[in-house]
């Protein structure tokens, strides 16, 4: 089987088991399966909540009304068991993990994202677990993604991943409440999500954790337009990913609307372009005819002012449109870099983010 790259959801329920503290059994469970999935070659991302439950185990259950500031506070808590908690499970099997906290700003904004998606594919280049969680602490009601199940979306699409599996306290979607008719059905597969499927969502809703259904279902919309397969599974099904992986069907899939590549070339071609970034003729060839990062030394000119993330309209030698591309340098370095060799933006700036100014995926050809 080909490698993929996988991101995993599981939710408060399938942590605590349904109990109000965390089970290590579930978690030393969950711990294994993407340690397995991993020895089987494919990349692996947590996205974890527990971290209200786990600090409300550690206070003894307060009672904090509905106050954010409470929540807030039980997140603090939580969130350094959590990961102890995490780090020790997998210690077990060798592997390291790390902790990864975000906001949907870190997302939205394009200098955060491009440090976020660098920092993930570095771990998991590394076979290190990202384990995310939205950052509860910080976020306050504008800036929260608000659920992890569209926070686990939103990463896999961020990592361009190939599937995002949620696991949750239900088997998957359902033609019905499964706890009040007897004849519901599980639907295995949902190629489009349309207004019947977010009825169903509606009904199947379940009260544990932030998100119900409706959430999952969103997430599923949401990634499978970023080009992500999504699974909607049990996560209280044992040896859950093997399984999946082995291509068992369990819960419910929604198929990717689109390839990767394509969304993010629509979503890079709507993008203002922020600056234009003038190259040679040879970088302009090697461009077309090769499918390269933009170097360095074939850019001979900046025009505007453009933070690392931006879009920017890369033009050839008779300022003819040539790209949008992501730049990996804001435009003062990049002017600093014009004509410079690879091997040498770290002496000149100090710092370096890459040999490619624009890297070749996140360059979409316009001629
Ligand atoms: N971030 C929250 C936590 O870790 C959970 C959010 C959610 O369940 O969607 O407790």
């Amino acid at each position: 089987m080909q490698p993929l790259r996988i991101v995993v959801k599981v939710g408060t329920s399938i942590l605590t088991n349904g109990t109000m503290r965390l089970s290590r059994q579930r978690m030393l469970e969950l711990a294994s399966q993407i340690v397995f999935a991993q020895q089987q070659g494919h990349e692996m991302i947590l996205v974890s909540s527990g971290a209200v439950a786990a600090g409300r185990e550690r206070l003894n259950y307060p009672d904090l009304g509905r106050a954010v500031s409470g929540k807030q506070m039980l997140s603090a808590v939580g969130q350094s068991r959590l990961m102890q908690i995490y780090t020790e499970l997998f210690d077990i099997f060798e592997v390291v993990v790390a902790q990864v906290l975000l906001t949907r700003e870190d997302i939205g904004n394009r200098t955060r994202y491009l440090n976020a998606r660098d920092t993930l594919l570095t771990l998991i280049e590394r076979k290190i677990v990202p384990i995310i969680n939205e950052n509860d602490t910080t976020a306050t009601h504008e800036i929260r993604v608000g659920d992890n199940d569209n926070l686990s979306a939103l990463v896999a699409t961020l990592v361009e991943a190939d599937l995002l599996v949620i696991l949750t306290d239900q088997p998957g979607l359902f033609t019905a409440d499964p706890r009040r008719f007897a004849n519901a059905q599980l639907i295995a597969q949902v190629s489009h999500i349309d207004e019947t499927t977010w009825a169903l969502a509606g009904e199947a809703g379940t009260a544990l954790g932030t998100g119900g259904m409706i959430t999952k279902l969103q997430a599923a919309q949401l990634a499978s337009r970023g080009g992500v397969t999504t699974i909607i599974a049990g996560g209280r099904e044992p040896r859950i990913l093997e399984r999946l992986l082995a291509g068992e069907q369990i819960g419910t899939r929604f198929e990717a609307q689109t390839t990767r590549l394509e969304s993010r070339k629509r979503w890079l071609l709507t993008e203002q372009p922020r600056g234009v970034v003038r190259i040679d003729a040879g970088a302009a060839r090697k461009l077309q005819t090769s499918g390269a990062s933009l170097l360095a030394v074939g850019v001979v000119g900046v025009e505007g002012r453009f933070e690392r993330g931006a879009t920017v309209l890369v033009t050839g030698p008779d300022g003819k449109e040539i790209a949008h591309g992501l730049t990996s340098y804001d435009s003062e370095a990049l002017r600093r870099l014009c004509g410079v060799r690879s091997d040498r933006i770290a002496e000149i700036l100090g710092y370096t983010y890459g040999d490619a100014v624009i890297h070749r995926n996140n360059l979409v050809m316009l001629a």
